[in-house]
């Protein structure tokens, strides 16, 4: 399908939560060509508890290594936690636990209303509760004890087909049962209205000049690529957009939060979390919220972890961090050519390791009442997936929602431009703003 005479175009990087959802909202009056540092999402084909077998001979020593198992799931370290990011089709969204939470407090603050865009994702995506009808005992009986704590504990929106989950606990290393609903079907469907979509293909940086992007610059096979479009839009993550800026040499600022998550976990024989839709359900606390998760990346890559999946009980929390760090590009700036190293500046703040503290002692008090003595407990992998705020929305930006640092032809449409921490999952605010944006443009 070639370019209509006339019409204008667009150029999307990456496609997941952001992109796919405003490459989806602009093809039709722009002719949209979605480019993607990855491949096609590939959920983990293994047997989980084959797998678990070759714990014990040290194998996985690594948390990187999990990219052998699951292409499509990138870590990156930092001195204090682990990153963890999708790279492929659908971005983070494959690899997310399905949850729909509008959590858009901080965006109504600087006066940008949503209502709108939220009213629109409702009416179109498959959000539900009634993955409740199949919960487990387990999950069942700790939703009841969270009551009994006063813990508030709400079912959690899931985007999800709940007739046809299977309830195998694999939600966030790719449904098998294809019930989670991830951006890949946005992905699909600007496709089907003719939007192009180049994979493998990772964007390296922009040629700017006057004030317009004139040039993107990817990497596709080994080999340089150029592009041109009237319009570009950068949805590469909370990671990835502020890198391809920096080495377009617009800078971001050292505002990065990430969201960081450990789980508190214990022994409880033929408890069977490990067959439990991943949090199905959350309680919202003070600056950090809890719900009940296993924890792959622990359980494959932690020590500490070397029971039987069937027989771990592990409570998750969520923190809202403080919004300090930052990336650093090493060697080669400019956008051309090769992507340069990149460390991630993150660390725990004092403020941070208190809150996670108070958060640690309510998890190892649950776990106690469900009857998992103290002494028997054991932590998780401290890591992070919602990175985001290095070029946030502030009051100025928020009708045109355009950073005055950027070119005017482009913009961002991703975590990278969330005010702040929500400890919450942000997938459905980035889609709102992402939709937001598109009708800007
Ligand atoms: C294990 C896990 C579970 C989660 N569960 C939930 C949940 O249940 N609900 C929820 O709301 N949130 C969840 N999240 C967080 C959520 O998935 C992310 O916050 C969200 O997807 C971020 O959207 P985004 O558009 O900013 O980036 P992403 O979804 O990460 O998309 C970025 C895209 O850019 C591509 N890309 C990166 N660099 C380049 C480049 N240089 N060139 C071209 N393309 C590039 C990537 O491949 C990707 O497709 C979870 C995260 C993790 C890690």
């Amino acid at each position: 399908m070639g370019i209509a005479k006339g019409q204008k175009t667009a150029i999307v990087i990456g496609t997941g939560a952001g992109g796919a959802t405003i490459a989806n909202e602009l093809q039709g009056d722009f002719q949209v060509t979605m480019l993607e540092a990855g491949k096609e999402f590939r959920p983990f084909s293994l047997s989980v508890n084959r797998l678990a077998g070759f714990r014990k001979t040290g194998m996985f020593f690594d948390e990187r290594l999990i990219r052998l198992l699951l292409p499509n799931m990138l870590v990156e370290k930092t001195p204090d936690m682990v990153m963890v990011r999708g790279i492929g089709v659908g971005g983070t969204t494959t690899l997310a636990t399905g949850n729909a939470v509008r959590c858009d407090a901080s965006l109504k603050e600087l006066g940008i209303d949503l209502d709108g865009e939220f009213e629109e994702l409702y009416e179109t995506l498959p959000i539900t509760t009634d993955h409740r009808k199949k919960w487990t005992k387990a999950t069942r009986s700790m939703y009841a004890l969270f009551e009994r704590m006063g813990l508030d504990p709400v079912v959690t929106p899931k985007l999800l087909d709940a007739k046809a989950c299977i309830g195998c606990g694999h939600c966030a290393i790719g449904c098998p049962a294809g019930a989670k609903w991830d951006t890949r079907s946005l992905v699909r469907e600007a496709i089907r209205k003719g939007a192009f979509l180049e994979t493998g293909c990772s964007v390296t940086g922009f040629a700017v000049s006057g004030n317009a992007v004139t040039k993107v610059f990817a990497m596709q096979n080994g080999r340089r690529k150029e592009y041109e479009a009237d319009l570009v839009i950068l949805a590469a993550g909370g990671l990835g957009t502020p890198q391809i800026l920096e080495r377009s040499q617009i800078s971001c600022e050292k505002t990065l939060f990430v969201d960081p998550v450990l789980c508190v976990a214990g022994p409880l024989q033929g408890l069977r979390q490990d067959r439990q839709l991943l949090m199905p359900f959350i309680s919202q606390q003070d600056g950090y919220i809890l719900s009940p998760y296993m924890d792959y990346l622990s359980f494959f890559f932690h020590k500490d972890w070397r029971l039987e999946m069937r027989d771990i009980a592990s409570i998750m929390i969520k923190l809202a961090d403080e919004e300090k760090g930052g990336i650093s590009i090493r060697g080669r700036k400019e956008g051309r050519g090769r992507a340069a190293g990149v460390r991630i500046d993150k660390v725990m703040t004092k403020k941070d390791q208190e809150n996670m503290q108070t958060a640690v002692a309510l998890a190892r008090e649950i776990l106690e009442r469900m009857g998992v003595p103290a002494a028997s407990q054991f932590l998780g992998i401290l890591n992070a997936g919602h990175p985001g705020g290095m070029l946030p929305l502030t009051q100025s930006a928020s009708a045109s929602l355009h950073d005055p640092r950027l070119p005017q032809n482009l913009y961002v449409a991703d975590a990278t431009i969330l005010p702040r921490a929500m400890g919450n999952p942000p997938i459905l605010t980035i889609m709102a703003l992402a939709k937001k944006i598109a009708r800007i443009v």
